[in-house]
């Protein structure tokens, strides 16, 4: 079973990959904490990512497919794979073709206004575990799994929110159409509460 995550910055993308891939036992390909990795790395390679996903840009596509390829090498994924946040552009989809045949498209559908509301108040740990005002931690500044301390994403600025907003209006809506006569996309209402969502998925997948 693989399985696209569409939608908007903000729009739990990042929660439900978590709460899928666990209930489905799904290799995980959420491809911006890929990046986020590659640009801690000290290197030309990782400061030039680094700088892209500071201004909300898009990485070009023969990163992307070189580091899902790498990963799904060293991987064993056979009840399927999830793809969070690829492909993101037309060029990306047409990619993915050759790498695994898609059977269901999430869309988390929300309005821009709760996307910049949501990541304003957005933090995450080290370890990729997101905070927010519909996921509040126990302890203020403080991951409730791990202990280490919570940080707002460097691309949660407003400038960068606006340019990740027009990216996925011009460059990742138009896949909805794309997928569209394969009768495999289900848009999903992600405004609802982190549990509320992944109820609305499982009665998807379960059918
Ligand atoms: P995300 O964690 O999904 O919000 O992604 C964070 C950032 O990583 C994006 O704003 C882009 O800069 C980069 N990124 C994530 N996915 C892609 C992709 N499919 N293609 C190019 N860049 C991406």
């Amino acid at each position: 079973m693989n399985i696209i995550l569409l939608g908007p910055p903000g729009s739990g993308k990042g929660t439900q990959t978590a709460n899928i891939a666990k209930e489905y036992c799904l290799c995980v390909i959420s491809l911006g904490a890929m990046l986020r990795e590659e640009a801690t790395k000290d290197t030309p390679h990782g400061k030039e990512i680094k700088n892209i996903l500071a201004k909300g840009e898009l990485v070009p596509i023969e990163t992307t497919t070189k580091i899902i390829k790498k990963k799904l090498q060293k991987e064993n994924c056979t009840k399927g794979i999830l793809f969070d946040g690829f492909p993101r552009t037309l060029e990306q989809a047409e990619a993915l073709e050759d790498i695994a045949s898609i059977d269901y498209v999430f869309e988390l559908a929300i309005s821009d206004d709760e996307v910049i509301k949501r990541l304003s108040n957005r933090t995450q740990c080290k370890k990729g575990h997101i905070y927010g005002p519909t996921i509040p931690s126990k302890k203020q500044g403080i991951c409730d799994i791990d202990g280490f301390p919570l940080a707002q994403r460097e691309d949660d600025t407003q400038e960068a929110i606006e340019e990740r907003l027009v990216i996925y209006h011009d460059e990742t809506e138009p896949l909805i159409e794309y997928y569209k006569p394969r009768n495999i996309v289900h848009t999903i209402d992600a405004s609802k509460k982190p549990d509320k969502v992944f109820a609305d998925i499982k009665k998807i997948l379960n059918l």
